[in-house]
C-alpha cells in the first residue's frame, strides 16, 4: 500500500506545480508514475521493492525519487532506462550510490551511460567537443549498467516487464510494458513537443518510421509519454508523429529538387520552413544528427544522391 507523503508532494510541487501524492498518481494495479518535466515510472514489486522506468535529470532528480519512495515505504531496486539521454538517465548515478539499484539499459544506450562523453562527441562530428555541449542533459555522471536489455520479457522483484525495441530516437531506444501500461520514453512526441521542437531529435528516421508502424499494433490500457501525459489511446498521436516526419522528408526532397545543397543549407531551409529560430548552440548541434538522419534515410532509399564539388558535399535529387 502506498501512503500519502510530504515527499511526493515536494516532488510534484517542484516539477509540476501540482499538489498530488504518489498514490494519486496511480495508473493501474501496481503501476504509478512521478509526474514532472520528465515522467518517471514506478512499479511496485514484491516485499516493498520498486522498479523505476528512467531516473530523471541529475543527482537532484535521483535524490527526489529516493525521498519520495522512502516516504512511501518503498525501496528502489532497479532502474530500467528507455535510453541514454541525460534527462532520462541522469539520476542513475545517485540511485546506484545511495540505494544500490541495478541498472537495466539497451545496448547502444549502455555505451553512453557507461561513458557519457559519447553522447556529446557524436553531436560534434565525433571530435573532442566544445565545452558548451557538456550540459547535464547531454553529459550526465557515468552510470554502471548491470543488465543489457533486449526485446522480450524480464522479471525484476517479482514483476514481469516486456521490453519493446522502439529505436529511432536513439539506436536502441526501448519501451517497457507492465500490467497493461506502456512506458514509451521518447518514442512518441506530444502535440506540444512537436509544436515547440518543430522537428524532433532523432538518430534514425528509417528506424523511427518502423517504430511508429510498430506502435500501431499495441492495445494497452495506458500509455505514458516521457514528456507528456498519460493516455488511453495513442493512435492519433502516432499518425501526427508519422505525418510530421513524412512532411519534413517531402520538404527536403522538394528543396533539393530545386538546387543541389550542402547539409548546412538543408538545416537552414528546414528551420525556415518550420519557423524555427535557433538561439542556443546546444539546439544547433542537436539539429545536426537529426537532419543527417533525414538525408541518410532519403539517400539509402535512392531518393537523393550526393556529389563532391568544389570541396563541398552537395545533395540533390
Ligand atoms: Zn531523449
Amino acid at each position: 500500500m502506498v501512503a500519502q507523503s510530504e515527499a511526493a508532494r515536494f516532488w510534484l510541487a517542484d516539477f509540476g506545480g501540482l499538489n498530488k501524492t504518489l498514490m494519486e498518481l496511480h495508473i493501474k494495479g501496481n503501476v504509478y508514475y512521478l509526474r514532472g518535466v520528465i515522467n518517471i515510472g514506478v512499479v511496485v514489486g514484491e516485499e516493498g521493492q520498486a522498479l523505476l522506468i528512467d531516473s530523471g535529470l541529475g543527482d537532484r532528480s535521483g535524490r527526489r525519487i529516493l525521498r519520495t519512495l522512502e516516504a512511501e515505504g518503498l525501496k528502489p531496486v532497479a532502474v530500467l532506462n528507455t535510453h541514454c539521454h541525460g534527462d532520462h538517465s541522469g539520476g542513475n548515478a545517485y540511485l546506484v550510490e545511495r540505494a544500490g539499484v541495478k541498472v537495466y539499459a539497451p545496448l547502444y544506450d549502455a555505451v553512453v551511460l557507461r561513458q557519457p562523453v559519447w553522447s556529446i562527441l557524436y553531436l560534434f562530428a565525433g571530435a573532442d567537443p566544445i565545452n558548451e555541449l557538456a550540459i547535464p542533459r547531454f553529459s550526465m555522471r557515468p552510470s554502471p549498467v548491470d543488465v543489457i536489455v533486449t526485446e522480450g520479457e524480464l522479471t525484476v522483484a517479482g514483476v514481469t516487464i516486456e521490453a519493446v525495441a522502439l529505436p529511432g530516437h536513439t539506436g536502441t531506444h526501448t519501451g517497457y510494458i507492465t500490467s497493461g501500461v506502456f512506458f514509451l520514453g521518447d518514442a512518441l512526441c506530444s502535440e506540444q513537443e512537436l509544436e515547440n521542437a518543430g522537428i524532433p531529435y532523432g538518430y534514425s528516421v528509417t528506424m523511427c518510421l518502423d517504430t511508429l508502424q510498430k506502435l500501431r499494433n499495441y492495445n494497452c490500457d495506458y500509455y505514458l509519454l516521457a514528456h507528456g501525459d498519460l493516455r488511453r489511446d495513442i493512435s492519433e498521436l502516432v499518425e501526427l508523429n508519422r505525418g510530421r516526419v513524412e512532411e519534413t522528408l517531402a520538404f527536403i526532397v522538394d528543396y533539393l529538387s530545386r538546387q543541389p545543397a550542402e547539409a548546412s543549407d538543408v538545416i537552414v531551409a528546414v528551420c525556415e520552413h518550420l519557423g524555427l529560430q535557433l538561439r542556443k548552440v546546444q539546439g544547433f548541434f542537436l539539429l545536426h544528427p537529426t537532419i543527417y538522419s533525414h538525408l541518410s534515410h532519403l539517400h539509402n532509399r535512392g531518393e537523393i544522391v550526393f556529389k563532391i564539388e568544389g570541396n563541398r558535399l552537395l545533395w540533390y535529387v
